[in-house]
């Protein structure tokens, strides 16, 4: 499922820490450059073009952005990218540079729609991945025409008005200049036929709705919001198009004890006031079952313990980030007298506070998440 494609930044010829000025300014440039309109069929500015647009689309999307920081590649839906094609491309360009928006699409059947679908997993799956049957309603080739939308014994003929290819050719004016464009037949809508006795069961759609069940692995690793592409399994394309895809939106319920931010996984655990002064061995929930971990002599609120490995999977390369425990001491509210007795022993005797150690408020910063 994961393609391998060029880094965005790279793609784009910007570092990391590019601003979004930067990225705007080297999408201009690049898009401008490898406009098809510009290099006469030339295939791989064609592939450059797209390129360009689907880097800046993500990077230029913030929370996009941060997910492909992130995850790469893979965050970024894994694949849903593949949703980008080329008339994402020129849409985008148009958008960016105020074009009319010329319609482009390619000749002959069209691809049927990508569809989505809402899926909730358990915190747990989420990290060891699971394969789920999802019953999907979808439009599918009616049987009655094969999908060809006409009524049987019948055919579709050729288009008048485009003889049979599909598109017109149109001169419009945008920032490039006088440009050519080449748009789909309004007639025939681009198919280059058209269907005079139209299938009384698809009314001419050659689709029909129907009910399918599909078996889909999604990927250990996968957190909230993102998409898993399942190619081939959207609404087939009508009058015999290649079919569409279908996208999971993936939710994952919450844990009872886990939280999970990026790759990281971060458990809150209470230990006692003398557990963090004299040191102790503790045991703590993480995906993998319980760990035992020490805590040390001499704990500060909030000071953080880092377990390798024990976070969850980059979707896309399978590495697992840490689990981090952070340990919140407990001051307990009700003590006996003999309890009350031995904390006064450990009040210094001037009745002040231990002079803080450096880095304390950094301990709390991280625990209070600023
Ligand atoms: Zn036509
Ligand atoms: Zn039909």
């Amino acid at each position: 499922m994961p393609q391998t494609k060029r880094d965005y930044y790279e793609v784009l010829g910007v570092d990391r820490g590019a601003t979004p000025e930067e990225l705007k300014r080297a999408y201009r440039k690049l898009a401008m450059q490898y406009h098809p309109d510009r290099n006469g069929g030339d295939t791989e500015a064609e592939q450059r073009f797209k390129e360009v647009g689907e880097a800046y689309q993500v990077l230029s999307d913030p929370a996009r952005r941060q997910r492909y920081d992130a995850y790469g590649q893979a965050g970024e839906g894994m694949g849903s990218g593949g949703a980008f094609n080329f008339q994402s491309a020129f849409d985008l360009f148009d958008m960016f540079f105020g074009g009319g928006g010329a319609q482009r699409q390619r000749t002959g059947p069209r691809r049927g729609s990508d569809l989505r679908l809402h899926v909730t997993i358990d915190f747990q799956e989420a990290i060891t991945g699971v394969t789920r049957t999802f019953e999907v309603s979808k439009p599918a080739a009616c049987e009655e025409c094969q999908g060809s939308g006409a009524q049987p014994g019948t055919a579709a003929i050729l288009c008048q008005e485009c003889q049979g290819r599909g598109q017109v050719q149109r001169v419009r004016q945008s920032l490039l200049g006088q440009m050519v464009t080449v748009e789909p037949c309004p007639r025939c809508r681009g198919e280059g036929q058209v269907i005079d006795s139209p299938c009384s069961v698809c009314h001419g759609q050659g689709l029909i709705d129907a009910k399918k069940s599909i078996e889909v692995q999604i990927p250990a690793g996968v957190d909230n919001e993102m998409q898993v592409r399942v190619p081939g399994e959207g609404a087939a394309g009508p009058r015999g198009g290649p079919p569409g895809d279908l996208f999971l939106v993936i939710t994952v319920r919450a844990h009872e004890h886990l939280v999970r931010r990026g790759m990281t996984i971060v458990y809150e655990c209470p230990i006692t006031v003398s557990q963090a002064a004299l040191g102790d061995t503790i045991e703590v929930p993480t995906v993998d079952g319980p760990a035992t971990m020490t805590v040390k002599p001499g704990t500060q609120y909030g000071e953080q313990v880092r377990l390798a490995g024990k976070g969850a999977p980059d979707p896309r390369t399978g590495r697992r980030g840490d689990q981090v425990v952070r340990l919140r001491v407990v001051i307990p509210t009700k003590l006996t007298d003999r309890q009350r007795h031995l904390l006064r022993e450990l009040a210094p005797p001037d009745g002040k506070p231990h002079p803080v150690r450096r880095g304390f408020f950094e301990h709390i910063k991280d625990a209070i998440g600023i």
